[in-house]
């Protein structure tokens, strides 16, 4: 069946956006997909052949697409940019799910638009192969996110620090709403257009909210709270973004754009994972103040839609909202299901002796559940060079729990479903890239299908929950995308 498209965004909002074409890319042809994501969407195995490759491209437009690119300024870096994009991104149209759901099905990399500034509208299979990757990890863990549907690569050159071949990502959302689209109407002095988008976004998001008379203050209260839980799952997982300009914050508390993002190898609180982030305004510890920081700016944009006391008391809730989310996560991770007192002490004790010891992030916390069963020779303790240390927290540690009446085997199924054994570990990305660039799929195919099943460890995935080696470590990721 083909899939059935709206265009809400170019009806509603003429104000909003340019229409304009994909430009197409020389020797453009489908590389790989997400066969879970085309589940999802109810999209037949079929469409996904090198055949049909001009679809995926943008070259070939499904019946009722309309393409655009929308408009929207920016925060970049603490500082106001102005006007910023969508310098390469195309919104192609917007599918209408049998569930009545909407997904906008949005090509990067599809060439020069109104916005592109300096930029040639175009990606790269490096950068493709990531965010395909980072976004298909997040959402198996649970962490709301864009999707990657389809990458396609192609044999035209596209310079960045060297030569290298260009790509499309098909990407897809519920919406591509921004906070720096309303940053970009407020600047520009235009108070009807921020009006208008929150009524579009109430209306097509929050539909439950439109009879509301505090419609609005309910709506920003919800996007507080749920860019305050994404960031407590992050802060989990131990992901930090990288580049949390308010252009790259979504107004459904979805992850977006990927950048020189990372997933933490050696516990590293103040791991910075951009290299042009020279201040670490964008530091993994400093992520949950940018977020609120970001929320205060998106707060002034709708400062003609409420009274500041309304905005402050949405923005009171979000240290509330994440600590108590990051709170569930970490007392799942550390295999408590009830709260006590000294839980708090335990994680920061052990976190800090984990900065001491440059323990893995996730290795460790996916081998606490073992240390229960075997005492002192458990696996974990092993890790461990200052074992004194170790063996003072594991006695209180292991004290706390038997306090919950649970097995060591139920409590090691259940930690087993909140400590992920893998994760995209910026080497094991490489190894896919490198496959990519070489017209290689089975590297990034392999990886794919571990990352969708990132709590079950099989013989035949073991390989990616290995300790990183030395090199994977030290790879710097370049920023230019
Ligand atoms: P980022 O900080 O990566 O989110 O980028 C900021 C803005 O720059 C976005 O709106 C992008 O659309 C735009 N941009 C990034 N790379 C390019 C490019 N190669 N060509 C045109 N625009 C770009
Ligand atoms: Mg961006």
């Amino acid at each position: 069946m083909q899939p059935t498209f709206d265009n809400t965004w170019c009806e509603e909002l003429p104000a909003f956006y340019t229409r304009l074409s994909p430009q197409p890319l020389e020797g453009a042809a489908l590389f790989y997909h997400s066969a879970p994501l085309a589940a999802t969407l109810e999209l037949s195995p079929d469409w996904f052949t090198a055949e049909n490759s001009a679809l995926w491209s943008g070259e070939q437009l499904m019946p009722g697409m309309a393409p655009l690119a929308q408009v929207y300024s920016g925060h970049q870096f603490g500082a106001w940019a102005g006007q910023l994009g969508d310098g390469r991104g195309m919104l192609l149209g917007e599918q209408r799910a049998s569930d009545g759901r909407k997904w906008d099905w949005h090509l990067k990399g599809a060439g020069l638009t109104p916005y592109s500034r300096m930029g040639d509208g175009r990606a790269v299979i490096r950068s493709t192969v990531r965010e395909f990757l980072a976004s298909e990890a997040l959402h198996h863990l649970g962490v709301p996110t864009t999707r990657a549907l389809t990458i396609v690569t192609s044999q035209q050159p596209v310079y960045r620090e060297t030569a290298e071949r260009g790509a499309m990502l098909l990407r897809v959302a519920e919406s591509h709403v921004r906070f720096g689209h309303f940053e970009h109407f407020y600047y520009r002095q235009q108070p009807e257009q921020v009006q208008q988008l929150a009524d579009y976004v109430i209306r097509h998001h929050w539909p439950h909210l439109q009879q509301e008379a505090e419609r609005y203050a309910l709506w920003f209260t919800d996007v507080v709270k749920r860019t305050a839980r994404l960031i407590a799952q992050w802060q989990s997982i131990g992901f930090a973004h990288g580049v949390m300009n308010t252009d790259n914050m979504s107004i459904l508390g979805l992850t977006l754009d990927f950048g020189p993002y990372g997933f933490m190898d050696d516990y590293q609180p103040d791991l910075i994972c951009n290299h042009s982030d020279y201040q670490g305004r964008y530091a993994f510890d400093n992520q949950p103040v940018v977020g609120l920081w970001n929320l205060n700016r998106l707060a002034q944009a709708l400062s003609g839609l409420m009274d500041a006391t309304v905005l402050k008391a949405a923005l009171a809730e979000y240290e509330p909202e994440l600590m108590r989310c990051w709170g569930e996560k970490m007392r799942a991770k550390l295999g408590f299901m009830q709260a006590q007192k000294e839980d708090n002490a335990l994680l920061t004790e052990l976190l800090a002796l984990m900065t001491q010891e440059g323990s893995d992030y996730t290795r460790t916390f996916r081998m606490l559940s073992l240390a229960g069963q075997q005492e002192a020779l458990s696996p974990l303790r092993d890790e461990f060079i200052d074992r004194a240390a170790f063996d003072s927290w594991y006695q209180r540690y292991r004290a706390r729990l038997l306090t919950e009446g649970i097995s060591d085997d139920i409590r090691h199924q259940q930690m087993n479903q909140a400590n992920p054994a893998i994760v995209l570990r910026n080497y094991l990305a490489q190894a896919a890239i490198e496959g990519a660039e070489r017209d290689d799929p089975a590297p990034l195919a392999r990886l794919h299908q571990a990352l969708c099943q990132p709590y079950q460890l099989a013989a035949d995935n073991a390989d990616f929950a290995r300790r990183p080696p030395d090199w994977g470590k030290a790879l710097e990721v370049s920023c230019s995308s």
